[in-house]
């Protein structure tokens, strides 16, 4: 198979997966897969809960948006999308509110009804104390924006179960990603496009892989059968993890994983919503996930429901690395590996595990789709012209 192959592909995430589906559709070329696991799809993979008839995102809650229209369209030859618009509520000391932080949080927060002005009045005063200074970590980027009594409400508790680590020691734009706002949306992410796809993630795998001209080996390590590979002097795309790739001489990157404790309960609805978060600091998990909430227009049964407690903590070597941490050893290290990644000859990295980066799908894909024109694609069909030092790609 990998002798017959112009492209193998390490993993078949939404970044494999593009690279496969281009090489095939645009090029007519052939790709083999290898993944590790049992199923092909990554950490976006989703399946049919067994006792309950329920689908579940077996590596966490998956929520697709985006507000980049060639990754819309792209994805939607694959599957059309439902309506759902996702929303969160955080529970913090036995009240539940409204995430993220919106005029709604902060009218429950502070027990009164805010407009956006008296709000944005309260939370300028609040944060006072971060006035003329340059935030340096995640709490002072939180309390620059929020204040402290919201920091230490909604974001301290959670932050530290989810990271175990100080928010004082952790990167600012990790809490950048999460918006605040002065009006009542409630709504989570602020993207143009947001849905669910209607078959479930696994119907869309299917389909990108679909072509007789790609294969999926499964259940398949690449490190046992790297040396094979580089004898055969194949393409590789690789988006396993970086530092694993060069055997971790500069030290393993820091990651952070997450444990998922299933429950199946005998009743038609837990929680009332696809996600709650607990901000207290003394209950151990970060958010409980409900997945019969995340497809309101499916029948599913009424008699049980199955839900997810989502525990985080620092990954080891055997577990699934999920959140890159990116303390400044994790940077140094990373810039070490990036630089003999970048001298590979037939090697091209890419993805989450690949490029230590946290990527949303979309952001998945988008990389993936110009990591295709611009490195793969050419190296594929002229590769006289990017032979020798083929770092080019990467200058
Ligand atoms: P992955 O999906 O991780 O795929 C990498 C593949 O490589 C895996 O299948 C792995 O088995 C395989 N592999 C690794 N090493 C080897 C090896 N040595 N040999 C063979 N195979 C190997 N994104 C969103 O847009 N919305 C969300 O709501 C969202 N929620 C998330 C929640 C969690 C808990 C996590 C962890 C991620 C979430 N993401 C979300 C991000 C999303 O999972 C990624 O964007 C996506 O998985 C990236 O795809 P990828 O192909 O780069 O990596
Ligand atoms: N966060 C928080 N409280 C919340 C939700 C998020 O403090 O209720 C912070 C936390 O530091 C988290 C970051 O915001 O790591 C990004 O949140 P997001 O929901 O994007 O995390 P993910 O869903 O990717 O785990």
């Amino acid at each position: 198979l990998i002798r017959d192959a112009d492209i193998v592909i390490i993993g078949s995430g939404f970044s494999g997966a593009v690279i496969a589906e281009r090489c095939s559709t645009e090029l007519g070329l052939k790709s083999v897969i290898l993944d590790r696991r049992a199923h092909a799809g990554g950490n976006s993979y989703s399946e049919i809960d067994p006792d309950t008839g329920i689908e579940v995102h077996k590596y966490g809650a998956h929520l697709f948006h985006t507000s980049n229209s060639e990754v819309w369209s792209y994805i939607n030859r694959f599957t059309e999308f439902t309506d759902y618009k996702h929303r969160v509520l955080s529970a913090y000391q036995d009240k539940i509110y409204a995430m993220p932080i919106n005029l709604l949080t902060i009218s429950q927060f502070f027990g009164k009804f805010m407009t956006p002005e008296s709000a944005m009045a309260l939370i300028a005063e609040q944060r006072g104390e971060m006035a003329g200074k340059t935030p340096r970590n995640l709490e002072e980027k939180a309390i620059s924006l929020i204040g402290r009594p919201l920091y230490e409400a909604f974001i301290r508790g959670y932050t530290m179960k989810q990271w175990q680590t100080d928010p004082r020691d952790l990167p600012e734009n990790i809490i950048t990603r999460l918006p605040v706002r002065t009006d009542f949306n409630t709504r989570y992410f602020e993207d143009r496009f947001e849905g669910l796809p209607v078959n479930g993630y696994a119907a869309i795998f299917e389909r990108m892989l679909a072509s007789d001209k790609i294969e999926v080996v499964l259940d398949t390590d690449f490190f046992d059968l790297r040396s094979q590979i580089e004898a055969m002097g194949k393409l590789v795309f690789y988006t396993g993890p970086l530092d694993r790739f060069y055997d971790y001489r500069f030290g393993a990157l820091g990651w952070r994983t997450v444990d998922f404790e299933r429950d199946v309960i005998g009743t038609k609805d837990f929680q009332g919503a696809p996600v709650i978060n607990y901000a207290d600091e003394d209950i151990p998990y970060t958010r409980i996930l409900e997945f019969r909430h995340m497809h309101p227009e499916r029948n599913y049964q009424t008699e049980k429901t199955v839900i997810f407690r989502e525990y985080s903590r620092a990954a080891e070597s055997k577990d699934e690395p999920y959140y890159p941490i990116g303390r400044s050893v994790d940077k140094d290290r990373y810039d070490q590996y990036r630089a003999l990644a970048a001298a590979e000859e037939n090697v091209v990295f890419g993805g989450r595990l690949g490029t230590y980066r946290y990527l949303d799908m979309h952001q998945a894909i988008g990389a993936a789709l110009s990591i295709f024109d611009r490195t793969i694609k050419p190296r594929l069909t002229q590769p006289e012209q990017v032979s020798g030092r083929k770092v080019a790609a990467y200058s």
